[in-house]
Formats: C-alpha cells, sequence, structure tokens
C-alpha cells in the first residue's frame, strides 16, 4: 500500500516511512491511496482485538519493511480491552480508556511508538514532537517511555492542563522531555510545525511527530471501530452507529476510515465542545478554523481540527451519513450530573458529549444499535467531574501508579529559537 499526500505535491511513501515523514514536505497529510474492502466475515472473534488488528492493518503494511513485524508490534500494543458496555438493550459505550493512561489515545500512541521503535537505531536518530491539548502527550510518553532509541519532547499549554494530565505529561524517565508553553494549543500545534519546517532542525534531530496527523495514530484507531462494528453486526444483523467525541477529528476520521473499508457501519456523529469548526461545516456552512475556545472538555479544544484536511480530500469516500453537534460547558456539567444521578454512570467530561448527543436522537434513530464512544476514564477530570456528581471518582489501577510518581518540566516562552535551544540539549 502506498500512502500519498493530500496535497499532491510530494512522492507517495509505504506506510513506514509516511509515519517517520509525520505531515508531507508539501504541508498536507498522508492518506491511504485505496480502503482496502473487508466484510464482518473476515473477522472470527471480535472480542480478540489483536487478531483484529493484524487482519485488519495488514493490507496497509504490504510491501513495507516493517510487514514483518506486524504480528508482533499488535501483540505488544493491543493487550489491554476496548469493552462494549450495555447502556440499555440496544445502546452501548465502547471504553476506550483501559490502557495505562486511561484514554483512547493509547492505541495509537502505543502503536506509533512500537512500530518507530522498530525504525529508530544510534545512527538513525529519532525524536518525537508532540504538541498535546491534555491527553495525547500523556499517552506518548507513557508509550515511548521504555523505548530504546527513540525520544521525546511534549508540548503542552501552560494552565490548560489538569493537574491530573499534567502529571501524566512531566512524570516519564529521561528519553521522555517535558515542555510547559505559554501559550495555548494551536501554540503549541504551531512551534511544532514551525520546528519541522526547519530543515537543520529536522535532520539533525529526526525530528517526527505523533500527534493525531501521524498515520501511525490513525490506523490502529480503526481496530477498536471494526471490533465493535463486526459485534454489534454479530448481534443484531444492523450496523452499528456511533457518537464520537471529537477535537483534531483523529478519531472520528478512523471510524470514517473503518467504514469506507467496508465494516457494516452506519451513521456517525461527530459531538464537538463549544469549538465548533466541524459543527458549522455540516451545517453547511464554509470550513472556518478558528482561535481555540477553553472548555471543561479540554483536550477537544480545537479551533481548527487538523484532519479536516484528510476528510476534504476524501469527501466522496467519507462524506454520508455524517452529522456534528456543538455543546456548551453547561450543557456538559448538567449531562455528567443527570447520568451519575439517573444512570449511575460516570463520565469524563469529553465522554459526556457524546452522552449528550445520542440523548438528542429522535426515536427513530434510537431503534437503531448506536455504540456512544468513551474516549477517557472520569478520573482523569475529577476536577470537573467530582463537584458535579454524589460522592469520589476512584482512579482505574493504571492512573492510581501514577500519581506516585515526580514531576520534571522545563517552561518555555511560544517562540521557536526556545524548542530549538531544548532540542540542542
Ligand atoms: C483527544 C481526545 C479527544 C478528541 O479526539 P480527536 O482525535 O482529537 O478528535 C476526545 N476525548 C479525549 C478524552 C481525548 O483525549
Amino acid at each position: 500500500m502506498r500512502f500519498v499526500s493530500t496535497k499532491e505535491q510530494s512522492p507517495d511513501l509505504s506506510v513506514s516511512e509516511a509515519m517517520l515523514m509525520g505531515a508531507a514536505p508539501d504541508g498536507g497529510l498522508y492518506i491511504p491511496q485505496s480502503f482496502p474492502q473487508f466484510t464482518a466475515s473476515d473477522f472470527t472473534d471480535p472480542g480478540d482485538l489483536t487478531g483484529i488488528a493484524k487482519t485488519l492493518l495488514a493490507p496497509f503494511f504490504e510491501d513495507d519493511t516493517l510487514a514483518p513485524e506486524l504480528a508482533d508490534i499488535c501483540e505488544q500494543v493491543f493487550n489491554f480491552p476496548a469493552p462494549l458496555i450495555a447502556l440499555d438493550d440496544k445502546h452501548y459505550a465502547l471504553e476506550l480508556f483501559h490502557g495505562p493512561t486511561a484514554a483512547f489515545k493509547d492505541f495509537g500512541a502505543r502503536f506509533l511508538a512500537a512500530a518507530m521503535d522498530r525504525m529508530a537505531s544510534t545512527d538513525t536518530p529519532l525524536t518525537v514532537l508532540v504538541a498535546t491539548s491534555g491527553d495525547t502527550g500523556g499517552a506518548v510518553g507513557c508509550a515511548f517511555a521504555n523505548a530504546r532509541a527513540a525520544k521525546v519532547v511534549i508540548l503542552y499549554p501552560k494552565g490548560r492542563v489538569s493537574p491530573f494530565q499534567e502529571r501524566q505529561l512531566t512524570c516519564w524517565p529521561d528519553s521522555v522531555t517535558s515542555l510547559r508553553v505559554d501559550g495555548d494549543f494551536d501554540d503549541c500545534q504551531a512551534l511544532v510545525k514551525a520546528a519541522f519546517a526547519d530543515k537543520t532542525l529536522k535532520t539533525r534531530h529526526g525530528l517526527s511527530s505523533a500527534n493525531s496527523i501521524n498515520i501511525g495514530r490513525l490506523l490502529p484507531q480503526m481496530v477498536y471501530y471494526a471490533a465493535s462494528a463486526v459485534q454489534i453486526f454479530r448481534d443484531t444483523g444492523a450496523p452499528a452507529n456511533y457518537v464520537i467525541p471529537t477535537g483534531n477529528l483523529g478519531n472520528g476520521m478512523a471510524c470514517l476510515w473503518a467504514r469506507a473499508c467496508g465494516l457494516p457501519i452506519g451513521n456517525v456523529v461527530l459531538a464537538q465542545n463549544a469549538n465548533r469548526a466541524l459543527t458549522d461545516y455540516f451545517g453547511g456552512k464554509a470550513f472556518a478554523p478558528a482561535a481555540s475556545i477553553p472548555t471543561i472538555a479540554n483536550a477537544m479544544d480545537v479551533g481548527n481540527p487538523s484532519n479536516f484536511e484528510r476528510f476534504k480530500t476524501s469527501l466522496d469516500a467519507l462524506n454520508h451519513d455524517l452529522h456534528a453537534i456543538s455543546v456548551d460547558d453547561e450543557t456538559i456539567a448538567a449531562q455528567i450530573s443527570h447520568d451519575a444521578r439517573k444512570a449511575d454512570h460516570i463520565w469524563c467530561p469529553h465522554s459526556a458529549i457524546a452522552a449528550y448527543a445520542y440523548d438528542q436522537l429522535g426515536l427513530v434513530e434510537k431503534n437503531k444499535p448506536w455504540i456512544l464512544v468513551a474516549t477517557a476514564h472520569p478520573f482523569k477530570f475529577k476536577e470537573i467531574v467530582e463537584p458535579l456528581i454524589p460522592g469520589e471518582v476512584e482512579p482505574s489501577p493504571a492512573l492510581a501508579a501514577i500519581e506516585n510518581l515526580s514531576m520534571q518540566v522545563i517552561d518555555i516562552p511560544a517562540e521557536l529559537a526556545a524548542l530549538a535551544e531544548v532540542l540542542a540539549g
């Protein structure tokens, strides 16, 4: 399989080359040249994420140097479950937070780390730069914490992440450097883009990305959509419909790609916080990226969803049965409060947006199987969640372990020179 740039001005690459490149040299993002076609019967056991990953990802790795390693990578990465939890007889939560940092980003980050660590060597330095609005950096830091050769530099916006997120961004060993940037997430993202555009920096440090623009993050995220859709199709004979909390549109894109690969997926609703660029677009307006607005679902505080670039180049394959909804902070808070009391279900603020969007569906829609994607464990946002619910939020075992690690962080202004200085060591 070849991967092509959305801007069509760069040579096509194999999957591991595209992973190392991050964004394409022409400023575009890599997309697969075609979507391999599957049917539900290609997958024998929907409960076996590792097996599904091997089958689903094989065509994307065909003819790549990592092809012989794919099975191993899948074994290493998909070693925790993505359970479908019944909310009632037709509706489920897909819990994507059973990994080591308790958010769905563990899947993509661990896959990319496992792949990249197999590509790096002493002759080939590899430094992953990652801008994060909260969860990505923690997942990437954790995923690379035991890397042999690769290094990671995490940039996060000062004062815009929760205390626990901050701990999770700064608690990893020396292979991981954490930078607290005086700016917002878009500033962090702009710094990373500027570093990549600087040819000297890029070659000297072997700069590579791990944001959701990296193809190595997106591909493995298709796996839990394939697994859950196949499960629902087996049980009901109908396609599964999804509500997905959306920021940079990485998780949503993975679902749309899984659907384009023939998996039994029906409607997709992208659930946004007050950053409503996609909601406005699907409401019929022109796509208008904006500065990000801080919300209580801060991992989705994205004014300019980077994966829209991928979406707009594959409109024919992707743009059908697709909707978006934008929700303000009061609505998120009310949903968390309501569901904790009425349904004994505690959502993180991001997942609560999906829960709200689901509740708004009409009766006809509600008669179909719907999956509400739960992107993070509520404990990660307990400062927001606990005042809204009776009682406390208990950490998952993995999160409890992180609470005891110490923090290391460097403060920098939102300037390329400051980042270059850190990279120089
Ligand atoms: C990153 C994140 C999102 C948004 O995912 P995108 O791929 O950026 O759309 C939603 N929820 C949580 C908890 C996240 O960490």
